[in-house]
C-alpha cells in the first residue's frame, strides 16, 4: 500500500466539500451517541451491520436527508471506523490475518469530535471520478488539485482532508505491489533510545538531533503563543493572533513529518532490524507529561514502520518493562535510584561510566536480539515479545 497525497486548490466551491467534511463530523457524532446509549441499555457493542442499516433509514428523514451529500461509502468508513475503535477498546479485533486481538490497545472508547475539528471522509470506489489532467469529480462537483506526479491505477480509497489552516488535500491510497527484494540488505541491526534532548541514539552511538529550524519554529511557535494569552478572548486581535498561531503550528507539524520521513530512510538505508522500546503513550506521559513530543514520537514510529514495511526492513519493539536505561550494559547491574535528570552514570557494580541514552540503546539491541530469530525478515512491525502492542500501517493515521 502506497498513498500519494496532492493538495486542492483554493477555489469557492470547495465549501462543498467542507460542508461534507462538517456532515461527516456530526454523523461520527451521531454514531458515538448512538454506540453509547446502546450499550447503555444492553451492555453489548453495537454491530457495525446494523448501525449502517440503520443510518440508510435515517438517510430518508428529512431531518438527515442532508447526509445524502456524503457519499454512502464516505459514512460507511465512519461506521467501520468507529466499530474498529471499540473494538481496539474491548479487546476484541479480528485482524485480516484471521488472527485475533484479545488485548485492550485502547485506553479509552471512541469519544466526541468537534464538528469543525473533525477533518476528512474518506470514499472508496464510489462518488468520484478522476478526468483529464488536474481535475477529479467528487460528489457531483469538479475540484482542481495541484498535480505534482502521476496517479497509477489500482486506487483503493480516496480520503478529503482539511488542515486546521482550512487547505484541502487528497490522499489516494494504491495497492502497488512492492519488491522489497530490490531493496539491498545490510546485514545491520541496531537498537535506539528517545531522549529528552537529543532525538535519537543509536547503539553504534551515533546521536540524531532535532534539526535547529524545528527548534527555531517551536520558540516562535511559544511567543505567539504567549502573544495569544494576552488578547481578549474572541476579539478582532485574539482571531488574528490565533490564526497565527495555527499557521506556525501547521508549519511545525509540516516539517516535522517531512524529516521524520527522511529520517527514516537514513535509518532503513543502514539497518535491517531496528529495535526500540515499546513505550506506550500513557507510560510516557506519566513519566514526563511531555504530550507534545510523545506524540511525535508515535507519529515518527508510524512513518518509520511505513518506511520499513517498503523496503522489508523490520522495526522490532522491545519490551517496555524492561528498564534500558537503569540496566548497566557492562555487567547487567541495576542501578534502581537513577534520576531523569542523570544524564551520565557511573555503575557502582563495575564502575563503567555511561551515557544515559546510548547505554538504553545498547540494551534495547542486545535485549532485542536476544529474543529475534536471526531468519526474521519481513516487511512489518514486529512485537519482541508476546503481550506487546504490534504498529502496523493502519496506525500511520491520515
Ligand atoms: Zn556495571
Amino acid at each position: 500500500m502506497k498513498t500519494y497525497k496532492f493538495k486542492l486548490y483554493r477555489q469557492k466551491k470547495n465549501k462543498h466539500l467542507h460542508q461534507q467534511i462538517d456532515i461527516a463530523g456530526s454523523i461520527y457524532n451521531h454514531c458515538i451517541a448512538l454506540h453509547r446509549r446502546y450499550y447503555k441499555l444492553t451492555g453489548r457493542g453495537l454491530n457495525a451491520y446494523a448501525l449502517m442499516k440503520h443510518i440508510t433509514k435515517l438517510k430518508q428523514l428529512p431531518k438527515y436527508r442532508h447526509w445524502n451529500l456524503v457519499g454512502s461509502q464516505a459514512i460507511q468508513d465512519i461506521v467501520q471506523r468507529i466499530d474498529k475503535g471499540y473494538k481496539l477498546f474491548f479487546g476484541n479485533l479480528r485482524l485480516s490475518s484471521g488472527r485475533s486481538l484479545k488485548r485492550k490497545v485502547r485506553t479509552s472508547p471512541p469519544s466526541f469530535k468537534k464538528v469543525k475539528r473533525y477533518s476528512s471522509f474518506t470514499l472508496k470506489q464510489a462518488g468520484w471520478k478522476l478526468l483529464d489532467k488536474n481535475r477529479i469529480r467528487i460528489q457531483g462537483n469538479i475540484y482542481k488539485f495541484s498535480k505534482s506526479r502521476d496517479i497509477p491505477d489500482g486506487i483503493k480509497t480516496v480520503t478529503i482532508k482539511r488542515d486546521p489552516l482550512g487547505n484541502l488535500f487528497m490522499y489516494f491510497v494504491v495497492d502497488e505491489p512492492i519488491n522489497q527484494n530490490n531493496q539491498p540488505m545490510t546485514g545491520n541491526s541496531a537498537g535506539f533510545d528517545f531522549g529528552l534532548k537529543t532525538f535519537l541514539t543509536a547503539s553504534n552511538g551515533k546521536t540524531i538531533e532535532s534539526p535547529l529550524y524545528y527548534r527555531e519554529a517551536m520558540v516562535e511557535l511559544k511567543f505567539a503563543q504567549q502573544n495569544l494569552a494576552r488578547k481578549v478572548k474572541f476579539s478582532g486581535g485574539w482571531k488574528k493572533a490565533r490564526q497565527i498561531v495555527t499557521r506556525i503550528y501547521q508549519r511545525v507539524v509540516n516539517k516535522r513529518r517531512d524529516w521524520f520521513f527522511k529520517v527514516s530512510h537514513f535509518l532503513t538505508d543502514q539497518f535491517d532490524n531496528l529495535f526500540f522500546e515499546d513505550l506506550s503513550m500513557k507510560g510516557m506521559q506519566a513519566l514526563w507529561g511531555r504530550k507534545v513530543s510523545d506524540l511525535a514520537r508515535s507519529e515518527f514510529m508510524g512513518i518509520l514502520s511505513y518506511i520499513a514495511s517498503i523496503k522489508g526492513k523490520v522495526v522490532h519493539l522491545v519490551n517496555r518493562f524492561y528498564p534500558s536505561s537503569k540496566t548497566c550494559h557492562d555487567c547487567g547491574h541495576v542501578y534502581k535510584e537513577l534520576k531523569l535528570s542523570e544524564r551520565e552514570w557511573t555503575c557502582q557494580s563495575c564502575g563503567s561510566i555511561h551515557d544515559r541514552d546510548h547505554n538504553a540503546a545498547l540494551n534495547i539491541h542486545s535485549e532485542g536480539t536476544q529474543r529475534v530469530p536471526a531468519s526474521l525478515r519481513l516487511g512489518d512491525v514486529r512485537p519482541v515479545l508476546s503481550g506487546n502492542r504490534c504498529l502496523t500501517l493502519e496506525s500511520l493515521e491520515l
